[in-house]
């Protein structure tokens, strides 16, 4: 019962299959794809398929939440939002110690937690994933070495090119707004306004595309701005 398409994988990890049903049920309706898993073993077991962001209850059947969470810590960078019924400060302190980016008390709001959510993989921006390969290799970009090969040829992106770049790949398939793009780009310092990005996508297209009338990657989304359109590579 997985939706489709490119959104963020949500794992929930949660043995009370009503509570898992009800968040489940709201990430879907907001386009998530989600996997859910009650047990830990089952939560190590869907680990493999790279969730960008895991939900997870701190009491479980087979394993304590804390636990599975240093061992989700020990892989790949990934958020974590606890569940628990432990309301005391303690249990708060000692989830973040254990790796825990954002923690909620039972019984919560499905609402809040989806914003949460939102606002986790926002900041993180999805760590999974630095590197991404598009359109069968002929586009690679390396988030850690700050590098782009086009067709296995290292493009001399300035900085703002190649954030501007990065924040639409990373919203692969979604319409950003000029606003949209300077503000997921300012958190590093941009130097400029939106209508100068206009300017930056311009100078990026004429070393990103073969023909920058007919992009192979960023579209423009006449009015309203524009379209990250490369097709991943299966990883
Ligand atoms: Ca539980």
């Amino acid at each position: 019962m997985d939706t489709a398409g490119t959104n963020e994988l949500i794992l929930i990890v949660e043995d009370e299959k009503k509570i898992s049903d009800i968040v489940r049920a709201y990430l879907q309706k907001e386009g998530f794809r989600v996997r859910t898993a009650h047990t830990g073993a089952e939560a190590l077991s869907s680990l493999k398929e790279k969730p960008d962001l895991v939900i997870l209850d701190l009491m479980l059947p087979d394993m304590q939440g804390e636990e599975l969470c240093s061992l989700i810590r020990q892989g790949p960078d990934v958020p974590v939002i606890m569940l628990t019924a432990k309301s005391a400060e303690e249990d708060r302190v000692r989830g973040f110690t254990l790796g825990a980016d954002d923690y909620m008390v039972k019984p919560f709001s499905p609402r809040e937690l989806v914003v949460r959510v939102k606002a986790r993989l926002k900041r993180t921006g999805r760590t999974w994933k630095k590197l991404r390969n598009f359109n069968q290799g002929r586009l690679r970009i390396d988030k850690d070495r700050h590098e782009v090969l086009r067709d296995g040829s290292p493009l001399h992106l300035t900085l703002t090119e190649f954030r501007i770049l990065t924040c639409l790949a990373d919203n692969n398939g979604r319409i950003l707004s000029r606003n949209q793009i300077v503000n997921l780009v300012q958190g590093f310092d941009f130097e400029g306004y939106d209508r100068t990005i206009d300017a930056h996508v311009k100078n990026l297209r004429r070393k990103l595309e073969k023909d920058p009338r007919n992009p192979e990657f960023i579209q423009t989304v006449y009015g309203v701005g524009y379209r990250f359109i490369g097709t991943p590579d299966a990883e």
